[in-house]
């Protein structure tokens, strides 16, 4: 038989391997998983693994989300956007952390369920948009910090110009699941200054093409 981790294995697993944000760790601990994973794969929902969900996507990494938003620093009263909604399982954790969260998914049956799901949980501060996040949201723009949960092959400017000065942004970069690394970029009066983190391998940010049914 397969082990599963459990909830607090899980946190245990994440702080042995270098996630020591009290805050992040406090939201990865609020955020059931199995709330977000399909019920095909609930006995899994604890593992540290990434698992399928519809629309051939992709529910992330509990590691990688922990040091996403951890790099991210994300503070109270900060407005942030992320692009690629998904489950919805990086929207709830982003929810305890921050005060307004805006995020956006390209396929309109992942929106729904998260929207969905997000409710059910009771949390009130993430609005759901469908579109293509490749061009950002810009009626609720600047943001403190925008987080990228699919792959970028190159940087999106539409998202760079709509970070505040003094923001933060953090992504997955790169034309090939092979060479896609996590990259932070913190905008500067001065300009733009780039960090390169971890490899990681992220389902593709897809320009244009909306689903909307
Ligand atoms: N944060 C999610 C990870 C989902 S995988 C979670 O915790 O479950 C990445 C998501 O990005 C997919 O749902 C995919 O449909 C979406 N995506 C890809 N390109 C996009 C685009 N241009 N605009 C909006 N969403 C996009």
């Amino acid at each position: 038989m397969r082990s599963s981790l459990g909830p607090i294995n899980l946190i245990m697993q994440l702080r042995k391997h270098g996630i020591h944000d009290m805050r992040v760790l406090r939201a990865m601990e609020l955020t059931a998983r199995d709330k977000f994973v399909d019920a095909a794969f609930l006995d899994q929902a604890y593992d540290d693994n990434a698992l399928p969900i519809a629309c051939g996507q992709t529910i992330s990494q509990p590691y990688i989300v922990a040091f996403m938003t951890q790099q991210l620093g994300v503070e109270r009263d900060d407005t942030v956007l992320e692009v690629g909604t998904g489950s919805g399982y990086q929207s709830a954790i982003l929810s305890h952390l921050c005060k307004q969260l805006y995020s956006i998914e390209r396929f309109r049956e992942l929106q729904m369920a998260a929207s969905a799901t997000l409710n059910n949980l009771g949390i009130a501060n993430v609005t759901t948009i469908i579109g293509d996040g490749w061009l950002g949201w810009p009626p609720n723009a600047p943001y403190d910090r925008i987080i990228v949960t699919a792959a970028a092959p190159e940087l999106p400017a539409a998202l760079l110009a709509q970070l505040k000065v003094g923001g933060r942004m953090v992504l997955p970069l790169g034309k090939t699941r092979e060479t896609q690394l996590i990259v932070q970029i913190d905008k500067t009066d001065k300009g733009l200054e780039q960090e390169q983190l971890i490899p990681v391998r992220f389902v593709p940010l897809v320009k244009g093409r909306v689903k909307r049914r």
